[in-house]
């Protein structure tokens, strides 16, 4: 069965946990989009861990990790993460990086901090891991694919992207030579040594281990609102943190993903720019980003202040719907037990009207949220390991936020720690 994992927010809803926890009876973990742009916490018996690119299936010996086609393919931070995780005592995890993935340079990053300063005020607030000008050079067919390091035509290939990284950089930055032909030549053939061991071609492993039957769990970062067709576009990522993407990065058919898990926080959090209906400010949100996730509502990778709102219906319906959730998993529910009664919003008013559907960008910098209020627990829960031990309030707060998005919380999380997370149906938890 394959099971994909993915945020149906703005990211951060707490992927890495959900991935790291159903891993222990899977076979197969994959990460399929996006880079090192963000983290994913994952709290267990060998400590805590921010994983920017490894598959969160490390850590469970079984299991093989896969880096599929469709990631931006950071080999710097890859064996950084590698050296890291052997510091931690964790065993060497089985690893495999899909030699059509394409390589993330130096020169990516070089190009997205360049390009931050140049826009100034106007800035996205990238994470400055080279995301966007590595996705541009996909599409451009300029970037180099992990495979073309060992083609005889590689010196010619490497010549091509320098030369266009130098015309670019001139022109847009005032740079000369930003990209030395000897330098990436030689960091080209270092890496030609140090990721052969890793390398398969994913998409006939993938399509065989389907046909053994291999229990699968496909991973993304960030969530449906930065997907970079149906997000909050301009202010999404590079890539598709959709499900369906899964099958494309990798090389899967659609219809082998049976299960979406969607996760979704219990309530809203974004960082970087772009607009969020309802954010909170003063000491609300202060508060609320004090007492989330396991060290407050700060990035994982990046520490920046993450951005604070209550439970936003109408953004987590539409990023279910965008993911095809079948099932939800809902964490950080034990962060709102401070309060005594919890707001919901519902819906939006925007252009003079209420609406439950989710505006287009421009819509929703008037957007207004029209909360409904919830009764608190007022109690910790985060010692909860059944659903029958919770508080009447807090499922009440489930069973609503399930009539609302229309998809069953299969999965509760009350706290960071892998054995903090609560099975409840017969969602994909029980299944694997
Ligand atoms: P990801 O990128 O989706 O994996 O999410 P991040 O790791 O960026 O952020 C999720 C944050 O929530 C991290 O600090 C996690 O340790 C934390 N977290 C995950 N689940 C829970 C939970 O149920 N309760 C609390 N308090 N923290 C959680």
């Amino acid at each position: 069965m394959i099971t994909a994992i993915t945020g149906s927010g703005f990211g951060d809803e707490g992927k890495g946990k959900i991935t790291d926890f159903l891993a222990e009876k899977a076979d197969i973990a994959v990460r399929f989009q996006g880079g090192a742009n963000a983290g994913h916490t994952i709290i267990n018996d060998f400590g805590r861990f921010v994983l920017r690119l490894l598959p969160s299936g490390v850590f469970h010996h079984n299991v093989e990790n896969m880096i599929a086609s469709g990631v931006a393919f950071d080999a710097d931070i890859f064996f950084s993460e590698l050296e890291m995780l052997k510091e931690k005592g964790v065993k060497a995890p089985k690893i495999l990086v899909s030699s059509r993935a394409q390589l993330l340079l130096p020169v990516h990053k070089l190009q997205d901090k360049l390009e931050e300063e140049r826009l100034g005020k106007n800035k996205f607030g990238s994470t400055l891991s080279g995301i966007w000008p590595f996705y541009s050079d996909k599409f451009a067919r300029r970037n180099i694919q992990i495979s073309e390091l060992y083609s005889e035509n590689l010196k010619s290939i490497a010549g091509r992207f320098c030369e266009d990284k130098n015309i670019c950089f001139k022109a847009f930055y005032g740079i000369e030579n930003a990209v030395s032909y000897p330098d990436l030549l030689n960091y080209l053939y270092d890496l030609k040594a140090r990721l052969s061991p890793y390398l398969c071609d994913c998409p006939y492993y993938m399509n065989e281990a389907i046909k053994e039957g291999k229990e699968i769990l496909l991973e993304s970062q960030l969530g449906s609102l930065r997907d970079i067709e149906n997000g909050i576009y301009p202010y999404v990522t590079s890539s598709s943190p959709l499900a369906g993407f899964g099958s494309v990065s990798a090389g899967i058919p659609p219809y082998e993903i049976q299960s979406v898990v969607s996760v979704v926080k219990a309530y809203n959090t974004s960082v970087g720019e772009g607009p969020l209906v309802g954010e909170l400010f003063g000491s609300a949100a202060d508060t609320l980003r004090r007492r989330g996730g396991d060290q407050g509502e700060f990035g994982a990778n990046t520490g920046r202040p993450r951005r604070m709102a209550w439970f936003d219906c109408v953004s987590t319906r539409y990023g279910c719907m965008l993911q095809g959730a079948t099932e939800i998993a809902l964490t950080n529910l034990d962060v709102l037990g401070y309060l005594d009664r919890i707001p919901v919003c519902v819906s939006y008013h925007t252009n003079g009207k209420i609406t439950k559907n989710f505006p287009q960008t421009y819509l929703l910098r008037d957007a207004q949220p029209v909360y409904e209020y919830l009764n608190g627990w007022h109690c910790d829960i985060s010692g909860c390991s059944q659903y029958n031990e919770l508080p009447e309030a807090a499922k009440d707060y489930i069973r609503f936020i399930e009539d609302q998005i229309g998809v069953p919380v299969s999965i509760i999380s009350v706290g960071p720690k892998r054995n903090q997370t609560i099975f409840r149906h017969s969602g994909v938890g029980n299944k694997l």
